[in-house]
């Protein structure tokens, strides 16, 4: 790492509202930033937090209905992660986006072993022509936020919820998700991540199959398939609204201390 490399990255750390780095191992676990030991987060449909602070319709989390590829078949996430990327096709057909100027389908990227899985919207630009998701201005912000809690893009997973980039980056449109969230569902039962972060409110709002807005369930914990999702501001927000990040950190505060928990 160079001098510049650093200075960068304390300057963001800046940004996100940290006030100083501790080295020593003891501070890593630091007494309030351990898990709630209240109910256990894998039991319950609803928003993981106290009765009060819920909102007044909680998001339950879908039990969606669709067919799921048995993961048991392969040996290994990696391998069912690869069967699923050639089922697909890199010239994907289902919906009507590969007739609108897309280049290439953006499947994921990430360890199929991931704890920790980000889902995103759909490609931009960027991702749509390098045929990776966030590789652009958000996505870089996006790793520095990775990298903030001391993981690294090739230690989680990443992925977004329409896998082919909408024209003009205009938001997926209903039949474009319905076709192709079926995908994602299949890549969260094959990586089996303890935690989903849900990036903005179009991935949050579609995963949650919910109209609450993401300022409402940001930072809250959901029990989502076999993991729990937390929603947090989208990094393309956060490019245009810095003063938010420091939420964004607090929220991966608790994805972090969620991931060690149980270590
Ligand atoms: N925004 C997203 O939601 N996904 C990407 O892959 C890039 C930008």
């Amino acid at each position: 790492m160079t001098r510049d490399h650093i200075k960068a990255h304390l300057e963001f750390f800046g940004e996100l509202g940290v006030d100083g780095v501790r080295l020593e191992p003891e501070w890593r676990a630091r007494p309030h930033e351990r898990v709630r030991e209240s109910e256990p987060a894998h039991m319950s449909a609803e928003p993981i937090e106290p009765a009060e602070q819920r909102p007044s319709e909680p998001a339950a989390a879908p039990e969606p209905s669709e067919p799921v590829r048995p993961a048991q078949l392969f040996t290994s996430p990696a391998d069912a992660l690869q069967a699923l990327r050639v089922d697909i096709g890199p010239q994907c057909t289902r919906c009507k986006l590969h007739t609108l100027g897309r280049k290439q389908v953006v499947f994921g990227v990430g360890n199929p072993n991931a704890d920790l899985m980000f889902v995103g919207e759909g490609p931009g630009a960027d991702e749509d022509i390098q045929g990776e998701p966030f590789v652009g201005r958000a996505g870089q912000l996006l790793t520095k936020i990775i990298e903030a809690i001391g993981m690294t893009r090739d230690t989680v997973y990443i992925a977004n919820v329409i896998k082919c980039r909408p024209p003009g980056n205009r938001n997926p449109e209903p039949d474009e998700v319905d076709t192709c969230e079926p995908f994602l569902f299949q890549q969260i039962d094959i990586i089996k991540p303890k935690v989903i972060v849900a990036l903005g409110k179009f991935a949050a709002q579609s995963l949650l199959r919910t109209t609450e807005p993401i300022t409402r369930i940001r930072g809250r914990e959901y029990k989502y398939r076999d993991a729990i999702l937390m929603p947090t501001y989208h990094p393309a927000y956060l490019l245009r609204n810095p003063a938010s990040k420091r939420e964004v950190w607090e929220d991966m505060k608790r994805v972090r201390a969620i991931l060690t928990a149980d270590e």
